[in-house]
């Protein structure tokens, strides 16, 4: 049972992993924490944005739309590898998914394929939106990736989490594609060796 990271503690988490790291307005106060419960938290979920430009890109993480409210994730990672950090507390970015899926998590073994949408993802998730359009064409640059090695790392430091902690949008739920371009399995080896 892990008790949410503080916004000072995910600062220097962060910073203290080797990030880039932007404070974005009012971020430490911006959540969705009137709409619903936020931890306890088991993981950290990736996804990509489906934008392109990253000032249009960072404000939308933010601000939301208008069928969805944000902020839309605790960071935002532009192609440059700066971590944008658009919100703490509850956030909408991961939605329903599998609870099969969650208790994978939660006991760190191989997960089950997602087919299944009872359970509030964006309660016991962090999660990163990295700018990418999500076709399977838009590259993704050695430094942006090496941020999201980084920012997951960071988080299962703090909470003493292994790489399996660290789950794709399309690994929580079928309906989501998300992120598109690396596998997740690679990102988790990038990541379990940084943690060694
Ligand atoms: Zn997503």
């Amino acid at each position: 049972m892990a008790t949410p990271i503080t916004a000072t503690a995910f600062v220097a988490a962060l910073k203290k992993e080797g990030v880039r790291v932007e404070e974005v307005r009012d971020w430490r106060n911006h959540n969705r924490n009137h709409k619903g419960p936020w931890g306890p938290v088991h993981g950290v979920m990736i996804h990509h944005t489906v934008t392109s430009g990253s000032k249009e890109t960072v404000d939308l993480i933010y601000d939301g739309r208008a069928d969805l409210p944000g902020p839309l994730s605790h960071g935002c990672i532009t192609k440059d590898g700066t971590v944008h950090l658009t919100g703490h507390g509850r956030a909408n970015h991961a939605g329903l998914g599998d609870d099969d899926v969650l208790r994978a998590v939660i006991a760190e073994r191989g997960l089950p394929t997602p087919n299944e949408r009872n359970t509030d993802g964006n309660r016991y998730f962090y999660g990163f939106e990295c700018e990418n359009l999500g076709d399977g064409e838009d590259p993704w640059p050695e430094e942006q990736l090496d941020a999201i090695e980084r920012a997951a790392a960071a988080l299962c430091r703090h909470h003493g989490w292994g790489a399996r902690s660290v789950v794709g949008h399309l690994e929580w739920t079928d309906q989501k594609s998300d992120p598109r371009g690396f596998t997740m399995d690679a990102l988790r080896e990038r990541i379990a060796d940084r943690l060694k």
